[in-house]
């Protein structure tokens, strides 16, 4: 079993099956997202399915983890 060693913040706490949900979800949280206007790898999440382009300033509605909500259910 091999544990990524950059990803705390839940330890051995909860169980295995809501780590390995957390561990997708913090992936794709710390994942840089491409600006649907720009183009630029600055997107930020500012609130949950919130995205603010860094560069532009572009606002887009997106998942509560990433800025594809199709890509985000995919289980
Ligand atoms: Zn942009």
């Amino acid at each position: 079993m091999t544990r990524s060693k950059s990803l705390r913040g839940l330890g051995s706490k909860y169980g295995g099956t809501l780590r390995k949900r957390y561990t997708k979800v913090f992936r794709t949280l710390k994942a840089k997202k491409e600006c649907p206007s720009c183009s630029n790898m600055r997107l930020k999440r500012v609130a949950s399915g919130i995205w603010k382009c860094a560069s532009c300033g572009y606002t887009v509605a997106g998942g509560a983890y990433d800025v594809s909500p199709a890509k985000a259910q995919q289980r």
